[in-house]
């Protein structure tokens, strides 16, 4: 279904690419009429010649008017053209010449403008196609005067008092029943179909985020390596995120705007326009543990950042678009991920049309000749931007939502045209062996299918390993320990004594900053995003143990917990 409406939105795309064109063009037709004038004004020499010849040949009966149609009709046979043009001019109406030279002039200087226009109506394209409905609407919830809420902050938008009428619809379902494929009959033909390609993809199960259940949880943490120091270092974290919301429910890279911080934390991000991504960074690590909006001790934080997202997104024909500048298809990739994990947890009816929508935009922006995404919809993919989309794409598929094959397929194709060493080793735009690219690569690569067997997994796991975890690149550590922890074995073991231990001692613990992390130097993120982004990635990874569950365990989910 969705990969059917994508040509129609194409063109619709299309379409739409070129109707905002018409303005800045006008604009410079107003705005350029003296310029015109004055260029008419020095391009004048040039018509006196034309006067000559002004009311054409036919009016003047005379010879000259006769030879010139002679001359006219023999360099038109012999093809002068520089002559033709000169003679033709000559017999052409004076103001036919002043309204051909204004016309070029005018195109010329529409034509100055366009590259700028063409930028901006790509943003307005990308951000707001249905500009005059969704943001209206938008910016009067923005300015209605909150009743009890400090005005004082930066941030206009506040929403926390407004009860999300189209959040929350269904019963609370409890997080360890989440997945359990037998509530999803209630909504079964909604469901992803059964198929071939995605049958055989290890994770794409209904009980990937089962783990994150109180009970099931606390056997994986001392299974799979965790600790009580890594535990508590979890949830100093998830207390540090909830007092780093903003009123609005959103969060900010710029941490130091929210209310109750106001400036004691250090290091701020610089993305402070990407309130859509810095949201869903702040989001993840409640959900990796088990925190929704139906259930746990922050349910309020997670609701209203819920609320956030799905009141941000703008509805188009290509789908539930959560693109936004700073972030660009970053925050649309986090932001579905966070969707598609709520809606898996909690089975909410409300949440499932925001997620399949959001998947939709997935589908639509993939390149449609390389397979990969990128900043822009559409636009030649870059592996780090393909890790997100992928992930929540499985995350989509894991909610039984509807995730075409054809995106899949298109996946792997992008994979393979950055692999080095047949799969072992990824590259950004194209091969090569870049740390977090490899990381991200080989995560995709499990789960989009790899078995455990394959030869360049086993090297790229290899690879990992004998590098270890970073001590600053959060980003390379993110995706590097989950692909160790679906390893398993000794090499997990060995990554995830290090990578825990360095996470668990580099936690803050004094003042405003207790329970965050901020690693300077280590990647983009660490600057761009701050100690929000830090901190979000390094409590993922020390919920590494039971926020996903292993791709590749021998047994079933009932073994993994018994109880
Ligand atoms: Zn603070």
């Amino acid at each position: 279904m969705v990969d059917e409406s994508v040509p129609e939105g194409q063109s619709k795309a299309a379409q739409a690419d070129q109707l905002p064109e018409a303005e800045p063009a006008v604009a410079a037709e107003t705005k350029g009429s003296a310029t015109a004038a004055a260029a008419t004004a020095s391009a004048a020499p040039a018509r006196p010649v034309a006067k000559g010849g002004s009311d054409g040949a036919e009016k003047v009966p005379g010879a000259k008017p006769t030879g010139a149609r002679r001359q006219l009709d023999e360099r038109e046979q012999f093809g002068e053209p520089s002559a033709w043009i000169r003679d033709a001019l000559r017999q052409t109406p004076s103001w036919l010449v002043s309204m051909v030279v204004h016309m070029v002039l005018l195109l010329g200087l529409a034509l100055l403008t366009l590259p700028e226009a063409v930028t901006d109506e790509l943003r307005q394209l990308v951000i707001a196609p249905e500009k005059d409905e969704q943001l209206d609407d938008l910016e009067e919830l923005d300015y209605e005067p909150p009743e009890d809420i400090d005005v004082s902050t930066e941030l206009s938008a506040v929403e926390t008092e407004i009860e999300p009428t189209d959040v929350e619809i269904s019963p609370a379902d409890d997080v360890e029943a989440a997945a359990v494929a037998v509530e999803l009959s209630d909504f079964g033909f909604e469901r992803a179909p059964r198929n071939d390609l995605l049958a055989m993809v290890g994770a794409y199960t209904g009980d990937g985020l089962s783990g994150r259940g109180t009970k099931a949880r606390g056997g994986l943490v001392k299974k799979y390596g965790g600790t009580p120091a890594s535990e508590k270092a979890v949830a100093a974290a998830l207390k540090w995120l909830a007092e780093h919301q903003f009123y609005d429910g959103g969060w900010s890279f710029k941490h130091t705007r929210a209310p109750s911080c106001g400036g004691q934390c250090r290091n701020p991000g610089r993305l402070e326009d990407a309130r859509i991504g810095a949201t869903a960074m702040g989001l993840l690590p409640f959900l990796g543990a088990g925190q929704t909006h139906k259930s746990g001790k922050y349910k309020a934080t997670v609701k209203n950042g819920l609320y956030f997202l799905v009141t941000k997104m703008k509805r188009t024909p290509q789908g539930g678009n959560l693109w936004e500048p700073g972030g660009r298809m970053y925050s649309h990739g986090l932001a579905s991920i966070v969707l598609c994990e709520a809606y898996a947890m909690t089975h909410d009816k409300g949440l499932h049309q925001p997620a399949q929508a959001a998947l939709n935009f997935i589908c639509y922006a993939q390149d449609p000749v390389g397979g990969g995404w990128r900043y822009e919809p559409r636009q030649k993919g870059d592996t780090s931007v393909v890790g997100w989309q992928i992930m929540a794409l499985k995350s989509g598929h894991m909610a039984y939502l509807r995730v075409p094959p054809i995106t899949v397929k298109k996946a792997f194709q992008f994979l393979d045209s950055v692999q080095a060493d047949s799969g072992a080793n990824y590259g950004y735009t194209g091969p090569g062996k870049g740390d977090a690219t490899t990381a991200i690569g080989l995560l995709c690569r499990m789960y989009l299918g790899w078995k455990k067997d394959h030869p360049s997994l086993n090297r790229g796991v290899e690879w990992l390993s004998n590098k270890g975890p970073s001590k600053g690149n959060m980003y390379y550590n993110y995706y590097a320990t989950q692909v160790m922890r679906h390893w398993g074995g000794d090499e997990w073991e060995k990554w995830n004594g290090v990578m825990r231990d360095q996470l668990v001692n580099s936690q803050a613990r004094g003042g405003h900053e207790a329970g965050s992390w901020y690693m300077p130097g280590g990647d983009l993120g660490s600057r761009e995003g701050g100690r929000l982004y830090c901190t979000s990635m390094a409590t993922m990874v020390l919920e590494v143990y039971y926020r996903h569950l292993p791709i590749y365990r021998k047994k079933s989910t009932e073994e993994d917990f018994p109880e």
